[in-house]
C-alpha cells in the first residue's frame, strides 16, 4: 500500500499557492502548480498541511467511548491518583475498547503519530501497558505510537515497581517515565537514580512528569538536565509540564532554560494550566525543544480534551498571548513537526521528501486553521485516506 502513487490535486499551501501533489512510496514526490488536469484526489482547494503528532496522552485512562462520566473534582495530583487507583478497576469498558476509540477519534482528527504514557504500578502491573501495546500493535501503519512506561503512583514508596518499570523496558516500552521525583516520591536523587539507571540499561529515552512549581522545581529540571548530559541523552530526554518554568524569577528560568538547551532536553506542554506554564516562545529563544500534547483526555484526572490538536493549538496560543499569524504558525509547528522530531520520526512539513502524513482542511491560512479548527477534515498516512469529514476509515 505505501509503494503506491496518487496524487492530491488543487491543494492550498500555507504560502498561498495552489499546487498538485504527487505522493510516491509514503512520501511526498513533487509538487507543482496546480494544472487543472484532474486525475487525481480534487482537495478543493484546501489548505493542505503536515498531519499533527501528539507528543503526550494517556491512552489507558481514557474513558472514550464511554457515557459522561462526571468528575469528582480532586484538588491534587496525589488525590488524583489515589482516585483513579479506587475507580480504574470498575470502570465499563477494558483499556483496549476505550484507547481504541481515542485512537479513532485522533485520526479523525488529523493526529498520525503519537506518544502515549502508560500506568504500571503495584496494583495493575503491567497488564494496562500489555494491552495498550497490544492496541497499538493493530493500530500499526495508521500511526507511529510510542509507549512510555509510566510509574503512575511513584516509584519509591510502591514496592517492586522498579522492576516491573524494567521488565516493560525489556518487552519492548520505547521510553521510562517518572513522576515529580521530590514532591511525590520524596527524594529526587533516589528518583531520578532509577530512572536514569533503567534507561540507560535499557538504551532507552526517558520522559519525565514534573509538576513542582517555581524554585523546588526548576532544581529538578537542573539535576535532570545535569544527568542527560553526562549520560549523553541529548534528544532522548523530555520533561512534561515542568510548570515551574512559568517563574517570575528571570534569573532562575534563564539558568534553567540554558540547562536544558545546553543538554538537549525537551520540555511538553498540554498548556491550559490556571497556574504557570512553560513560556514557550522564551524557551525557544534559549534553544530549547518544545513540543506539545493532549495529556488527560476525559478521563478520571481530566473531563476535558477531544483529541484535536488543531484545538491544542489555539488552546496553547491562547495560553501563551499568541495573536500574530507567525505565532499561531509556531502552535501548530509545536503540534506537528517538533513533535515528530521528538518522537525519533522524520520532519513533517508538506516539502518534496516528506512523509504524506498530511491534513487538509478548510482555509486559507494556517491561523485561519487554527482559529476556526474546520469540521471537514481529510486526513492521509502515508497518503493512504485515512478520515474524511470526522469519519475514520481506517481498519480498526
Ligand atoms: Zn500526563
Amino acid at each position: 500500500m505505501e509503494g503506491r502513487r496518487m496524487r492530491l490535486d488543487n491543494a492550498r499551501l500555507a504560502d498561498g499557492r495552489h499546487v498538485d501533489v504527487m505522493v510516491e512510496g509514503g512520501r511526498i514526490a513533487a509538487i507543482a502548480p496546480h494544472a487543472g488536469g484532474g486525475g487525481g484526489m480534487d482537495l478543493g482547494g484546501r489548505l493542505l498541511l503536515p498531519a499533527l503528532v501528539d507528543g503526550h496522552v494517556h491512552l489507558d485512562k481514557t474513558l472514550m467511548g464511554m457515557p459522561w462520566r462526571p468528575n469528582s473534582g480532586a484538588a491534587t495530583v496525589r488525590e488524583r491518583i489515589e482516585n483513579e487507583r479506587r475507580y480504574r478497576r470498575g470502570l465499563a469498558h477494558p483499556v483496549p475498547r476505550r484507547a481504541a476509540a481515542l485512537l479513532r477519534r485522533m485520526i479523525a482528527n488529523g493526529t498520525t503519530a503519537l506518544r502515549t504514557h502508560v500506568d504500571i504500578d503495584d496494583d495493575i502491573g503491567l497488564e494496562n501497558f500489555h494491552a495498550v501495546r497490544a492496541v497499538a500493535e493493530r493500530f500499526r501503519g495508521e500511526v507511529d505510537i510510542q509507549i512510555v512506561a509510566f510509574p503512575q503512583s511513584g516509584i519509591l514508596g510502591r514496592p517492586g515497581v522498579a522492576e516491573l518499570l524494567d521488565a516493560a523496558l525489556a518487552e519492548g516500552a520505547d521510553l521510562v517515565g517518572g513522576l515529580d521525583p521530590a514532591s511525590y516520591d520524596g527524594d529526587a536523587k533516589a528518583h531520578l537514580d532509577v530512572v536514569f539507571a533503567l534507561a540507560g540499561r535499557h538504551g532507552r529515552g526517558i520522559d519525565i512528569h514534573l509538576h513542582d512549581r517555581d524554585a523546588g522545581g526548576n532544581a529538578q529540571l537542573r539535576d535532570i538536565a545535569a544527568r542527560a548530559g553526562a549520560a549523553g541523552m541529548a534528544g532522548l530526554v523530555t520533561v512534561s509540564h515542568a510548570f515551574s518554568l512559568g517563574t517570575p524569577d528571570a534569573a532562575d528560568f534563564a539558568a534553567t532554560a540554558d540547562a536544558l538547551a545546553a543538554a538537549g532536553v525537551a520540555i511538553l506542554t498540554s498548556s491550559p494550566s490556571a497556574g504557570p506554564v512553560p513560556p514557550v516562545q522564551a524557551l525557544r529563544a534559549r534553544g530549547v525543544a518544545i513540543y506539545a500534547g493532549s495529556d488527560n483526555i476525559r478521563d478520571l484526572w481530566s473531563p476535558f480534551g477531544n483529541g484535536c490538536m488543531l484545538e491544542r493549538a489555539l488552546l496553547i496560543s491562547l495560553r501563551q498571548g499568541f495573536r500574530a499569524d507567525d505565532d499561531i504558525a509556531l502552535a501548530y509547528g509545536i503540534c506537528s513537526d517538533a513533535g515528530a522530531r521528538m518522537l525519533g520520526l522524520p520532519g513533517r512539513a508538506v516539502a518534496v521528501g516528506a512523509p504524506a502524513d498530511l491534513l487538509a482542511v478548510a482555509a486559507e491560512t494556517l491561523a485561519e486553521a487554527v482559529a476556526e479548527r474546520p469540521a471537514g477534515r481529510l486526513v492521509f498516512r502515508a497518503g493512504r485516506l485515512l478520515a474524511r469529514d470526522g469519519a475514520y476509515l481506517g481498519n480498526n
